[in-house]
């Protein structure tokens, strides 16, 4: 068996906790984290956005220089992960893409900024230099590690020399596929043999994560049964065909979560810290939170939790179908988010209407993220679709019992409170199946029943604070594939 340590290049375009916008981020901190656990020499690159700058001291420049395409000079600065894990992190600087007020997508008002086409093109030429060993920092990876479509390009660039290393790809989520016009595509100077139907060309289209798909020596995505249902044309995005292509090297691996973060015994953010040993102590929690947010303090309403980005994948339009419903009953719901206006408003009305049991507060918060698992009795996450989900796997460890959508991640995460489930002792939640408001209004009411019997209750938070979903279990798969990969690669350069 080969247990040589491999060098890993780990490109993406967040890493918590120096920029998040959501699950990509924890898993672009925790992978890497797993993989030197395992031995490997992991390096993550990142674009040097402005919020990373005023977070951190960048004195050591590594090179500075032209990049194809690219009219000033580009500079790679390095940081550590964290105090505790100090992996190398690259940052690539080019101030006038990445040196911006607002996050790594969207200006300051939300909304998508016009030329990421150019900035993530330049990020990834960067990327595949790096990983062809020409900028000269002394550290040549055995594989590129890329995530979603900000680093598809990548890999293709990457391939454009004759000893380039193996590639894996990662797809966080299909729907979001970084398509441009045959116009930005002029722009970006890419090999014009590219647009075509075995280059990048997408339904009149470029687009970024097809780059990837079709490119990479291996394709995962990040959950078995999303991996599944991609490859179908409900769930497909119009990938399914492409996926389907490449069925012999792409599969699902499910995300891990980082329990060092997300574990009730040692969360900082919380008020009490708790466990299977003394579960009783949850409760502390959930008064502080209501106490925090504005509702009635009381141990005895059940409190349901809800933490996302505002966006139609996630089903708030359903929980804001539902909310008038399950709101007439004597329960509370706490929800944190950020995202579409439109749902704000939505939720603000409803909000006025129920003010002692409906608690909202928008934008981004990572503490009170943490007290709403830790503070809740239920996690709702009625997603439309999920690939993976890390929310009600943090709630598991919560013993906060999510109340999901049988998709994705969230199917292969959560156990669905049956009678016999329940009997069996391995129920941790509920699950629905269609996505609409009267699926979801059941299991609430279902959950409801289960937390008025106090006895199932108990017994179903302490099966699912014993769920294991750590990174141990799926970065030896990650670890087999990149085995494969560069074996492949070896091979190919022998023939
Ligand atoms: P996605 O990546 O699709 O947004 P995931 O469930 O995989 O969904 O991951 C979401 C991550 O982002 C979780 O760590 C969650 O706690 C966090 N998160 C989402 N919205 C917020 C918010 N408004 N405040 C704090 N954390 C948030």
């Amino acid at each position: 068996m080969d247990v040589l340590p491999m060098r890993i290049l780990f490109a993406t375009s967040e890493v918590y906790p120096l920029i998040k916008t959501g699950g990509l981020a924890d898993v672009s901190y925790s992978l890497p984290i797993a993989l030197k656990k395992l031995g490997h020499d992991v390096k993550i690159i990142l674009p040097f956005y402005r919020s990373i700058k005023d977070k951190i001291n960048s004195e050591s420049c590594h090179f500075e220089g032209k990049v194809f395409g690219y009219i000033g000079d580009i500079k790679i600065y390095s940081t550590f992960l964290s105090e505790e894990h100090p992996i190398d992190v690259f940052l690539v600087d080019a101030p006038d893409l990445f040196d911006r007020d607002g996050g790594p997508y969207t200006d300051a008002l939300n909304e998508e900024w016009g030329d990421s086409a150019y900035r993530f093109t330049v990020f990834s030429r960067v990327v595949a230099m790096l990983g062809n060993n020409q900028l000269a920092l002394k550290w040549v990876p055995d594989l590129v590690h890329c995530n979603d479509w900000q680093t598809g390009l990548a890999i293709p660039l990457l391939q454009l020399e004759k000893n380039a290393p193996a590639s894996l790809f990662t797809i966080h989520n299909l729907a979001y596929q970084g398509n441009f016009s045959k116009e930005e595509f002029d722009h970006l100077l890419l090999p014009e043999t590219w647009w075509s139907i075995d280059g990048i060309e997408f339904y009149g289209e470029c687009s970024f994560l097809k780059a990837g798909v079709l490119n990479a020596n291996w394709v995962t995505t990040v959950s078995p049964t999303y991996a599944k249902e991609v490859q179908t044309p409900v769930y497909g995005e119009r990938f399914d065909g492409i996926l389907q292509h490449r069925q012999e090297h792409f599969i699902g691996i499910l995300n891990g979560v980082d329990y060092q973060q997300w574990s009730p015994q040692i969360d900082p953010y919380i008020d009490t810290h708790y466990s299977i040993n003394n579960l009783e102590m949850k409760g502390l929690n959930k008064e502080a939170l209501q106490e925090k947010i504005g509702l009635p303090v009381s141990g005895k309403i059940p409190l349901f939790g809800m933490i996302c980005r505002m966006a139609y994948q996630k089903g708030v339009d359903l929980v804001i179908e539902s909310l008038p419903n399950i709101l007439k009953q004597d329960i509370q719901v706490v929800i944190l988010g950020s995202g579409d206006i439109y749902y704000e408003t939505a939720l603000e009305k409803i909000q006025k209407e129920f003010p002692n049991k409906l608690s909202i507060t928008f934008g981004y918060n990572e503490e009170l993220s943490h007290q709403i698992e830790a503070g809740s009795d239920f996690f709702l996450m009625p997603s439309r679709y999920e690939p993976c989900g890390l929310n009600q796997i943090y709630s598991l460890s919560y013993g906060t019992l999510p109340v999901v959508r049988n998709t994705g991640g969230l199917a292969d995460t959560v156990i669905d409170a049956t009678d016999k489930n329940i009997l069996d002792k391995i129920a941790t939640g509920f699950v629905f199946n269609e996505p609409t408001a009267i699926q979801l209004v059941a299991a609430v009411n279902r959950a409801l029943k289960v937390y008025r019997k106090g006895k199932h209750f108990r017994q179903m938070r302490l099966t699912a604070m014993k769920q294991d979903f750590s990174w141990e279990k799926s970065s030896l798969e990650y670890e087999k594939l990149y085995r494969l990969a560069v074996k492949n690669v070896k091979n190919n350069k022998r023939n």
